[in-house]
């Protein structure tokens, strides 16, 4: 019998995206202009800072962030290991140094007291994701005394203490590929509260008509993406709500077994579940496989740990154990009631098999 295959993750667009295509496509500008600019007041409205730039991708947004603080050859920047590979990527297009730090069980998250412990004299940056939709502990890095780049990429919408994240570190970066939670085909965008910062990155993001040469790139989103955008993130608190609401149907389903770890909320912090991640109590990858061959797509919520693509020995117990026993379960706006059915059911026979 051949089953549907519910695939990990699904953009949702309506009507509303394609009519506002269709009338960028009507008028006579393509390239970066009068939607982008909407764009970025909306989102930084929206996050609840000055100002937003626009840019072709998160990991540009990464890369600028980077390069406003001062970031240079040598010096170093903390960011997590357990994550995909676009912040270290940023961290090296300036020949800076990554210094892995661990995560927390509980949220995967970035651990603050880890971050603190590798901190030195050449810390210029730490690039906090807030993981699968769940606010880092944002206080406690924000006293460690280094410049924090929030990246929003997994969690748009989410807050810590009532207030959306992004808005609390020096800068904050958004992606909009077609996973993310708002969704541009590609894209992405750097907002913060320094006029400063936004400037500096305004600057940096085109190349073109400058009285003082520099080396510039051309990082500019276009009026098609910023106009897709824009519908999309009016659109936001529906999406977070339905996520909301997939995620506490499966938690009332697996709350029953122990073998499950559940997703965690901390404290003073509001999730808006990016990825459904259970730990089992031994190695995911045979469950993953099985979910996989009954036409669920589950997978490992990080494809790799980005220390383990480097010879040198880090020690990060908790990355590790995260990487080996955790799943991310298929958690989307426009995944459907029977869909969300049959990912409990399986996920339930197979937890009772062992
Ligand atoms: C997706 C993602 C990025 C990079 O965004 P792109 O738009 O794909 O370049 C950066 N950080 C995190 C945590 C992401 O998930």
């Amino acid at each position: 019998m051949p089953v549907n295959l519910i695939s990990h993750s699904s953009i949702l667009l309506g009507k509303e995206e394609k009519k506002a295509l269709r009338e960028v496509l009507a008028g006579e500008q393509l390239a970066q202009g009068a939607e982008t600019a909407k764009f970025e007041q909306e989102a930084a409205d929206f996050v609840g800072v000055k100002g937003g730039v626009a840019v072709n991708s998160g990991t540009a947004a990464l890369h600028l962030a980077l390069l406003s603080l001062g970031v240079k050859k040598g010096d170093e920047v903390i960011l997590p290991s357990f994550v995909c590979s676009a912040p270290l990527l940023a961290v090296l297009y300036l020949g800076a140094k990554p210094v892995f730090a661990d995560i927390n069980l509980s949220d995967y998250n970035l651990c603050w007291q880890d971050a603190a412990r590798k901190i030195s004299s050449r810390t210029k940056a730490l690039i906090l994701p807030h993981m699968f939709g769940f606010p880092a502990d944002i206080g406690n890095f924000l006293r460690l005394g280094v410049p924090v780049i929030e990246d929003c990429a997994h969690s748009l919408g989410a807050k810590y203490k009532n207030k959306r994240i992004g808005s609390f570190g020096k800068i904050a970066v958004c992606s909009f590929y077609a996973t993310k939670m708002i969704c541009t085909g590609e894209g992405g965008m750097l907002l913060s509260d320094s006029r400063k910062i936004l400037a500096v990155v305004r600057d940096l993001r085109e190349y073109d008509q400058k009285n003082i040469f520099r080396i510039r790139y051309n990082y500019k989103m276009t009026e098609l993406q910023a106009a897709l955008g824009r519908v999309q993130l009016k659109k936001i608190s529906g999406f977070i709500r339905l996520r909301k609401k997939i995620a506490s149907d499966y938690t009332n389903c697996f709350k029953q077994y122990e073998k499950i770890i559940l997703p965690g909320t901390a404290e003073n912090s509001e999730a808006v579940f990016f990825r459904y991640i259970i730990r089992l109590g031994k190695k995911s990858a045979k469950f993953i496989q099985e979910l996989n061959r009954q036409g669920i797509i589950a997978r490992r919520p990080v494809f790799q740990p980005l220390h383990r693509y480097f010879k040198k020995n880090v020690f990060l117990p908790f990355t590790d154990e995260a990487y080996e026993k955790t799943v991310s379960l298929p958690i989307y706006p426009a995944l459907k009631e029977q869909e969300k059915k049959r990912v409990m059911s399986a996920v339930s026979s197979l937890v009772c098999e062992d």
